[in-house]
Formats: structure tokens, sequence, C-alpha cells
């Protein structure tokens, strides 16, 4: 199911409780919560973050003092307490790096092959510069052919200062000359674009903690495609042991993403998501906040 279809599920599981005259209370809240778990199933999120949340809105809502639908107050409890529990979900209970001014903030990506890595430092940086930091690209990605020519096509089309190499072949020291050269430039946002494979290999993670251990960044971002399910909790847990990123960026949030796997990877590994990528452009890029993703998801 995709994600704009959960909203609608979710939203119609709550409105036919609010709207239930007939049941007796307990009976409304369980039907109501069948409803959103079943929903929530089958958009991939994980069955234990499914049943923590069934658990915690039952509770709140069966402690109420208030007993039926029928008055306001239980209605906008409710309303609520699905809510709130929403946002606990996508909630990564730890605080983001964010860059300085005037000070060099090192910002590593890792991800998967094809996961929107490169599009997602890209849009990164564009969105920094828009800010005011003087900022830059460092591509160190030397095993996939053609990897710095996408990079460096993406940074001149944003006007972005990048750094890569067509004969180097040692990714760690292209992303040392990197990172070095703009530090020595005063660049206050440098990002370096690391290389992803299609499947997660030994040496995809010991190339990210070389390459971590010389450009010491200040923060690692994590890019996980949307779209890939159920796959995405195991996926992120190999890079968090590996890289232990800080801050998760999910893309394709514009397609037929059913997004519960990426959502339940937010709580496997308690790293808030920062931004979410919806579409091939540069601008297609949103902040990401619990609240506001959680409002827009139930319209
Ligand atoms: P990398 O291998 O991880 O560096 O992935 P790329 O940045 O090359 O992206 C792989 C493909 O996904 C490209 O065709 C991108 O245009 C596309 N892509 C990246 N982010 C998004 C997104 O948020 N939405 C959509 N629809 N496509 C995206």
């Amino acid at each position: 199911m995709v994600l704009a279809d959960l909203g609608k599920r979710i939203n119609n599981a709550v409105n036919s409780a609010l709207s239930n005259s007939q049941d007796d209370y307990t009976t409304t809240v369980d039907v109501m919560l069948k409803n959103i778990v079943t929903a929530l199933l089958e958009s991939d999120v994980n069955i234990k973050l499914v049943f923590a949340l069934r658990n915690n809105i039952r509770k709140t809502l069966l402690e109420s003092k208030s007993r039926s639908v029928n008055s306001a107050q239980t209605k906008k409890l409710i309303q609520k307490t699905v809510f709130d529990e929403l946002c606990h979900l996508v909630d990564g209970e730890t605080q983001p790096y964010v860059p300085k001014k005037r000070k060099q903030n090192v910002v590593m990506f890792v991800g998967l092959q094809g996961s929107g890595k490169t599009t997602s430092c890209t849009k990164l940086a564009v969105y920094y510069s828009k800010r005011g930091f003087k900022t830059g690209l460092v591509c160190a990605d030397t095993f996939r052919a053609g990897a710095f020519d996408q990079l460096k096509q993406n940074a001149i089309k944003a006007r972005i200062p990048f750094y890569g190499s067509y004969t180097e072949t040692n990714p760690v020291k292209v992303a040392q000359e990197g990172v070095a050269k703009f530090k020595k430039e005063k660049f206050e946002v440098i990002i370096v674009d690391t290389s992803g494979r299609h499947r997660q290999e030994e040496e995809l993670f010991q190339e990210m903690v070389e390459i971590s251990q010389v450009v010491k960044p200040n923060q690692t971002i994590m890019v996980l495609d949307a779209s890939i399910g159920q796959a995405a909790e195991q996926q992120s847990k190999a890079f968090k042991d590996s890289s232990d990123f800080g801050a998760i960026i999910l893309t394709k949030m514009d397609g037929h993403a059913k997004g519960g796997g990426a959502i339940s990877a937010v709580a496997a590994t308690k790293t808030p998501i920062i931004f979410i990528g919806t579409g091939e452009h540069v601008h297609d890029f949103e902040k990401f906040s619990p609240k506001s993703f959680v409002s827009k998801l139930l319209g």
C-alpha cells in the first residue's frame, strides 16, 4: 500500500470510530486499532513497532475518564492520540547535527548504489548554498564508472564547486584530498559522496570506515530508498554498525513507495530523518519534521 493510501486508511479508521454511536467505547477503540494495524502492516511497517503503537494508543484511550465517543473531548483525544503515536513512530529520538556558519562542517554520505545518494548530495549542497554557506562537493566514488561525471554535471548545473578525479582509484585518497582542499579554501559545508554497491558487502563497509577515519565527518547521513520495504531495517542496521550515521535522507517519496519499511529503519536505528527526496530535480527536497509529515499523511 502506498503512503497516500495509508493516510486515507488511517483517517477512515479514525473517522468511523468517531461517528460510531452503536458499539461500546472499548469495541469502538479496538475496531479502529485493528484497521490502523492492518493498514500499517500492509505498508511494511515493522510488526513490533505496529504493536507497540497499538498498545500505546489503546492504553491512553482506555485510561481516559470519558468513555463515550459522543463527547467532543473524547473525539479530540482519539485524534490526538493517533496523531501523537504516528509522530512517535517517525521520530528518531535523537537530535541531528546542524552545520554551523563560520565552521568547517564535513558531511559524509553513505548508502547503497541507486538509493539516490549522488542526487541527494547535490540537493543538500544547494540547500546549504542557498542559505549562505560556502558549500563544496567531493566525489569519493571511484567504484562506479561515471560517478564523478554525474556529480560533476549536477554540481555544474547547481553552481556548486566540486572535487574529484578521473585517474585516482583510491576513494580514501580522493576524499582526503578533496576535504583538505575545501578546508584550505575556507568552505563551510563540505559534502562527501561515497560509493555504493548493489548489495551490502564487506569491502563497502570497510571503505566507509576508512573514509570516515580520514575525513572525520561532523555528520554522516545514510540515504535510503523509500521503496525498499522491509529490507530497510536490516540494511540500515548494517550501515549503522559500520558508519554510525546520525541522520537519514529518505528518497523517492514521490513514487509509489510504501514507505513503511523506511519508517521502521528510523526506529531500528533511533536516527532521525532530516530530509525527504520528492523527485529527481534538485529542488525536490523537503526538510523533514515528524509532525508535518504525519499531518500531510493524514491530509
Ligand atoms: P546513487 O547511486 O545512490 O548515487 O543514486 P543516484 O543519485 O544516481 O540516483 C539513482 C536514480 O534515482 C536516479 O535516476 C535519480 O534521478 C533518482 N532519484 C534520486 N532521488 C530521487 C527522488 O527523491 N525521487 C525520484 N523520483 N527519483 C530520485
